[in-house]
């Protein structure tokens, strides 16, 4: 799985992907994340200053990110996208009221995709001819038109933290990336409770003891008690 980013803060991301499962999937090339910076789109004038953002108009709160250095990272992206790969690609867009985001989701399109194009905003948001162009060229190529995407009913300072989001819920659904992966016919069942050692937690004069079915190695009767106690898998 490839994941393609356009953020105009591509630092953020740095020690996520470094660590733990998603740092083990990126060293053993389960998946690959390149980034896309909107602001190396813009030509440098004298003074070296680059804005990526403007005044919205009609007025209002905050800033808007322009069009063109976006469009044309996307572009960049789209080069980069294998021919044989462009109608396995998947372009989202984040926005606080676009389609919410959950594992069933994330299952599909870890199933049904080899590249993600995930556009991250800022400020107020992304000029909205920038989805109007998208969709209006993709929709004479193979690619899909870009889905806007929320990751919660909530409003969040940029879309660096969806994308981690969904690089990660859809990481942990490829083959190989979660240490223990068995086959889908097999598929974990997956507890919302679960213990570690050890057996009796002390604590403060008290005792927490792990519930004896989990200590019964009767397989039957762990996976019965599992089922009461089912988490998402
Ligand atoms: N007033 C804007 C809010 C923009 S928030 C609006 O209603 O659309 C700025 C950026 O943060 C967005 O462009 C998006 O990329 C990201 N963002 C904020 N909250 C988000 C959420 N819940 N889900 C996904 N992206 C979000």
């Amino acid at each position: 799985m490839r994941f393609h980013i356009i953020t105009i803060f591509p630092e953020m991301f740095d020690s996520y992907l470094k660590e733990s499962i998603i740092g083990r999937a990126i060293k053993n090339e389960l998946i690959s994340i390149k980034f896309y910076n909107p602001r190396d789109f813009i030509k440098a004038p004298k003074n070296n200053y680059k804005p990526v953002d403007d005044k919205p108009y009609g007025g209002g709160p905050g800033m808007v990110m322009k069009a063109e250095p976006l469009l044309k990272a996307v572009a960049k992206v789209l080069n980069a996208v294998k021919s044989k790969s462009k109608n396995k690609t998947k372009m989202i867009l984040f926005s606080p009221s676009g389609k919410k985001f959950d594992t069933a989701y994330a299952k599909v399109v870890a199933k049904k995709y080899t590249d993600i194009i995930l556009i991250s905003g800022r400020y107020e948001g992304l000029d909205a001819r920038v989805k109007k162009i998208i969709n209006a060229n993709l929709s004479v190529g193979a690619l899909t038109k870009v889905e806007e995407i929320s990751i919660g009913d909530y409003v969040l300072t940029g879309g660096e933290l969806p994308a981690m989001v969904l690089i990660d819920s859809i990481s942990r659904q490829i083959p190989g990336v979660l240490g223990k992966y068995k086959s889908l016919e097999e598929e974990r069942i997956s507890s919302s409770e679960v213990y570690t050692r050890p057996e009796v937690l002390k604590w403060k004069g008290k005792n927490y003891k792990v519930p004896k079915v989990l200590l019964s190695g009767n397989h039957k009767k762990i996976e019965e008690w599992k089922k009461t106690h089912l988490g998402l898998a």
